[in-house]
């Protein structure tokens, strides 16, 4: 761990003692302070009037209760969240997850990413998350539907086009904020298209939204492989996860040339040497929602399951984790670095831990952060609600356009910052720095709020 400014440590002192037990959050915060020491060296101003102290404190954070019917008509009760983090930008904007594990840390740390990530792609979004603890594995699309619309029935009150955006995330989709959306305008009487995105395409959603987390890391660590004059054409790709944003960065990596050998979800991983059958992911994620152990059994010869096990340990030149936080640790970092991996962006949000983050820039792989890399998502949200707000639509070509400008832009600025700051090549500290600065100097125009 490198050490924090002395300035810095009671900041993080305060945090562990405010939110104790919340471990996500608490190692989220302690990256970005990492990478504040150089900033208040240069700009102690910065420090002033407890700026760093409220970046790290959600503005609001909202817990309630969902109650819903299963089809056999008994009831079960979860717990929903909404921190709305930082609007010093612009409306709250991040997504929904449904997962077992969420709980208040984890939603704050989402939110607390959100805030940067969405100051890096230079749109006006402010930062938030939310969620539940309800699994939708296994629910009907009856049960899905209930759910949605208790869960909005109490989430409704909170937001607005103007107030909070929320989209999806882990467990929500196209058909969960198809569900949300209809119970908001329900209870509106409002069609406020602005007000959620990844909507579907007939009721005001945008193209290229579904593809955009995995298209635009695709495109930041094509420009990480452009900046060592390489490319992805002929090299081996492991991307974790098989959700949206993992099957959408194995169909762009496979248009460069890249070469996907492994995937994953939460039960194991499959190895294809020949290349992903990626309409086979497809039909088994996105048609049959099976598990991707399917994918082994009904593609035959030349590709087989591991259950358990890290996808880590498949031979790679590029990893893409695209599944969720902590999924890559220390010692998955050193075997892909002892098999010889040179690039990796991050799809997912915060899923190297920073031993991992440690052990790959210390063997000089380049390393994209999930708050830069997987920025893509939300920027074309951002994209949605222009949409939304012009009553327009565009076409794929021309959202993908915009997609990659942003994405090649953010790349652009976090390696610029990096250099400014007197780290050359590491984003991580050139995502922190030039996501917190943009936050920073809104912050301090609107006075202590
Ligand atoms: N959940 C996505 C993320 O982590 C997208 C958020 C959004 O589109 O608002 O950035």
């Amino acid at each position: 761990m490198t050490k924090l400014d002395e300035k810095l440590e009671p900041i993080m002192a305060e945090v562990f003692r405010r939110n104790a037990a919340e471990p996500e959050f608490h190692q989220a915060v302690r990256e970005v302070l990492e990478s504040l020491g150089r900033v208040i060296a240069k700009r102690p101003d910065y420090a002033d009037d407890a700026l760093i102290e409220r970046i790290c404190e959600p503005e609001r954070q909202i817990i309630f209760r969902v109650p819903w019917q299963d089809d056999k008509g008994n009831v079960h009760i979860n717990r929903g969240f909404r921190v709305q983090f930082n609007s010093a930008l612009g409306p709250y904007k991040g997504g929904i997850r449904f997962h077992p594990s969420v709980n208040v840390g984890i939603i704050k740390f989402l939110g607390f990413e959100q805030t940067f990530k969405n100051a890096l792609t230079g749109l006006p979004i402010g930062g938030g998350k939310g969620g539940s603890d309800f699994d939708p594995k296994g629910r009907s699309d009856a049960e899905i539907m209930r759910f949605c619309q208790s869960f909005m029935t109490e989430l409704s009150r909170h937001l607005g086009e103007y107030t909070d955006v929320p989209a999806g995330d882990i467990g929500v989709g196209g058909r969960e904020i198809g569900y949300m959306f209809g119970q908001y305008k329900r209870l509106t009487n409002r069609y406020e298209a602005g007000v959620l995105t990844g909507k579907g395409l007939s009721y005001g959603g945008s193209r290229a939204r579904k593809e955009a987390t995995g298209y635009g890391n695709t495109y930041f660590v094509d420009s990480m492989l452009a900046s060592r004059g390489t490319s992805f054409d002929g090299k081996r790709v492991s991307v974790s996860g098989s959700g949206n944003v993992a099957i959408y960065t194995m169909e762009k990596v496979m248009s460069l040339g890249g070469r996907i050998v492994a995937c994953s979800d939460s039960n194991g991983y499959i190895v294809d040497e020949n290349g992903v059958d990626l309409d086979l992911v497809k039909e088994i994620k996105e048609v049959r929602r099976e598990r991707i152990s399917e994918y082994a059994r009904l593609r035959g010869t030349g590709s087989h399951y591991i259950a358990g096990g890290s996808i880590w340990d498949v031979a790679c030149d590029v990893a893409m984790p695209s599944a969720t936080q902590n999924e890559l640790t220390g010692k998955d970092a050193k075997m892909l670095v002892k098999n010889g991996v040179f690039a990796v962006g991050e799809g997912a949000n915060m899923p190297s831990t920073p031993d991992a983050i440690r052990i790959f820039q210390e063997a000089g792989v380049m390393f994209g952060p999930g708050k830069a890399a997987n920025a893509g998502g939300v920027a074309t949200s951002a994209l949605e609600m222009q949409q939304n707000a012009s009553r327009d639509s565009w076409t794929f070509e021309q959202t993908e356009a915009r997609l990659e400008t942003i994405m090649r832009n953010i790349h652009d600025t976090c390696a610029a910052t990096a250099d400014e700051y007197g780290a050359p090549g590491d984003y991580v500290l050139g995502a922190n720095i030039a996501g917190f600065v943009r936050v920073a100097e809104a912050m301090r125009a609107l006075g202590v709020i």
